[in-house]
C-alpha cells in the first residue's frame, strides 16, 4: 500500500474536518493528504517511509507519545474484562476510580463527575447543568452565558453560542443563541507601559461592570483558564482567573473552567486553573485526559451544584446522556495516564523539558517578521508578520516537507508537542520550523 493509494479513497469517502475539501484537489499546489500508517513516541511514519514530529500532539491530545506501551497494555487488560456497559443503572471500576482520582486532584472540590464523549459535549454538559441548578433554585432569570471575546468551547449549536470565532460561528448564526462576549485578558493587547497583569485587571474591570448591571439574568462566565488556545494560543495572567473567581462569587454566577485543552498538565500544573490558586463551579476536561486513545470527556462539579439536582422528582434531576457516556476502554485509558502522570513525575519533568523548549525557541524572537513569541509549559507560539493570506498553509506545507506537523492558526505558529519529545527532538522541531518559517515567507 502506497501513500497515493490511500490518499485518493479518502478523498473520495471521508469529508475531513475543519477542511475545504477542494483544496484537497489534485494541482502542483494542492494541500498535501498524508496517510498515516503507524506511530511511536512523537513520531507518525507515512505509507511511503516519510516521517512526521507531531509538534501539536495530534489536535493537543496525545500526551504521552503515539503507541505508548504502558497506555496500550491497560488497554489490552481492560478489553478481556470489558469493552463498555450502560452507565444509567450500572457501574464499573474504570469509571469509579476515574472518578475518585479526579476528584482527588481537586482536593474534593469537585467532587462529582459527568461522563461524555467528546469536548464540545463537556461545554454544553456544563451549560445545561449551570442553568438548570439555578431553575432547581428557583432563580429562573439566570438564562444567559458570558464568554470572552476569542473564546472557542466546542462547535456543536449549543457550545458555538459561547465560541467567539467568526470563521467557526458566522455560517450558522441563525441557528445560535448567542452568549454575551466581554473583553479578553489577552495580554498581547497591553498597551505602552502595561504589563499583563495590568491588561487582565482592566478585562476583569469590565467583566465587573458588565456583571453590576446584568449578573440577576446571568447563570455563568466560561472561561479557557490561562490560555485560549484555538482562536490563536491567547495567553493571559492568572490575575484575570482570581478577579474572575471573586466577582463570580460576589455576583451569584458560576465560574466553567473549559480546560478540555490546557488541562492534564499542559499549561505547567495538572489544572490550569491551579495558577490561579481558585477552583471552578464546573471543569470541562477532555482532549488529553486518555492520553490522545479514545473520545472521553467529563465535566466536573461541586457538591452544592449536586444537591441543587438532589430531589425525589425526576424532572429536577440532570437527565442528560450519551450513549457511550463513562465508556470503560477511555476510562481505563484515563487511569493509565494518570498512572503515568504519577510514575514519572510529569509535572516536574516538564518543567525542565518547557524550559528546554523555550532555549530551543529564544534565537526566534529577534526573527525581523516574528512578533509576541511566548510559552506557558508546553505550550509555546508567536505571531509572523505577513500580509500573505495564504501563509498558514504555505508554512503548513513546509513543515510537512521538513518532518515536522506545525498547524498556525492564521499568522500564529504554534508548539504544543507530547510531554514525550526528548530534548534533542525539541532541537529538531524547532530548527525545522525555523527553516519552514523562512521558506514560507520566501515562496
Ligand atoms: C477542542 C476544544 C473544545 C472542543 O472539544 P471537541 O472534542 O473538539 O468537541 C472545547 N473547548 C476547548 C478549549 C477546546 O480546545
Amino acid at each position: 500500500m502506497s501513500n497515493s493509494d490511500l490518499l485518493q479513497r479518502s478523498l473520495n469517502a471521508v469529508w475531513h474536518p475543519c477542511t475545504q475539501m477542494q483544496q484537497h484537489a489534485a494541482a502542483a499546489d494542492a494541500l498535501p493528504m498524508v496517510p498515516i500508517a503507524r506511530g511511536a513516541g512523537v513520531w507518525l511514519y507515512d505509507f511511503d517511509g516519510r516521517r512526521y514530529l507531531d509538534g501539536i500532539s495530534s489536535w493537543w491530545v496525545n500526551l504521552f507519545g503515539h503507541c505508548h506501551p504502558r497506555i496500550n497494555a491497560a488497554l489490552r487488560e481492560q478489553l478481556e474484562e470489558l469493552e463498555h456497559v450502560i452507565l444509567a443503572g450500572f457501574t464499573h471500576r474504570p469509571v469509579i476510580e476515574l472518578s475518585e482520582r479526579l476528584s482527588a486532584l481537586t482536593d474534593g472540590a469537585l467532587g462529582h463527575c459527568f461522563y461524555a464523549s467528546d469536548g464540545a459535549s463537556a461545554t454544553e454538559i456544563a451549560l445545561k447543568m449551570s442553568f438548570h441548578s439555578w431553575q432547581n433554585r428557583g432563580r429562573t432569570d439566570k438564562q444567559e452565558f458570558l464568554c470572552l471575546a476569542g473564546s472557542y468551547h466546542g462547535e456543536t449549536v449549543g457550545a458555538l453560542a459561547v465560541t467567539d470565532v467568526a470563521l467557526f460561528k458566522d455560517a450558522y448564526a441563525a441557528l445560535i443563541r448567542p452568549a454575551c462576549t466581554v473583553p479578553t485578558p489577552d495580554a498581547r493587547l497591553a498597551e505602552a507601559g502595561e504589563t499583563a497583569v495590568d491588561v487582565a485587571r482592566r478585562a476583569a474591570a469590565a467583566l465587573e461592570r458588565h456583571l453590576e448591571g446584568h449578573h440577576q439574568r446571568i447563570a455563568a462566565l466560561i472561561v479557557e483558564p490561562l490560555i485560549q488556545c484555538a482562536s490563536g494560543m491567547a495567553m493571559y495572567d492568572p490575575e484575570y482567573l482570581r478577579l474572575a473567581r471573586a466577582l463570580c462569587d460576589r455576583y451569584e454566577v458560576h465560574l466553567i473552567c473549559d480546560e478540555i485543552a490546557v488541562g492534564c498538565g499542559r499549561t505547567g500544573t495538572f489544572f490550569a486553573h491551579e495558577q490561579a490558586g481558585i477552583r471552578p463551579d464546573f471543569l470541562c476536561l477532555s482532549k488529553g485526559i486518555s492520553g490522545g486513545y479514545l473520545p472521553l470527556s467529563i465535566v466536573m462539579t461541586t457538591a452544592a451544584v449536586y444537591a441543587d439536582f438532589y430531589d425525589p422528582a425526576t424532572s429536577r434531576g440532570f437527565l442528560h446522556s450519551h450513549s457511550y457516556t463513562g465508556n470503560a476502554l477511555a476510562c481505563r485509558a484515563a487511569l493509565a495516564t494518570l498512572d503515568i502522570f504519577a510514575d514519572d513525575q510529569v509535572i516536574d519533568a516538564n518543567r525542565i523539558l518547557a524550559e528546554h523548549l523555550g532555549n530551543c525557541l529564544r534565537p526566534l524572537a529577534t526573527h525581523p517578521q516574528v512578533r509576541h513569541l511566548r510559552q506557558r509549559g508546553m505550550i509555546a507560539a508567536f505571531d509572523v508578520v505577513s500580509d500573505d493570506p495564504q501563509f498558514s498553509q504555505r508554512f503548513y506545507r513546509q513543515a510537512l516537507a521538513h518532518e515536522i506537523l506545525l498547524r498556525p492558526i492564521g499568522n500564529t505558529v504554534y508548539f504544543m508537542p507530547p510531554y514525550a519529545i526528548s530534548a534533542a527532538e525539541c532541537e529538531f522541531l524547532v530548527t525545522r520550523a525555523t527553516a519552514a518559517l523562512d521558506a514560507a515567507l520566501h515562496t
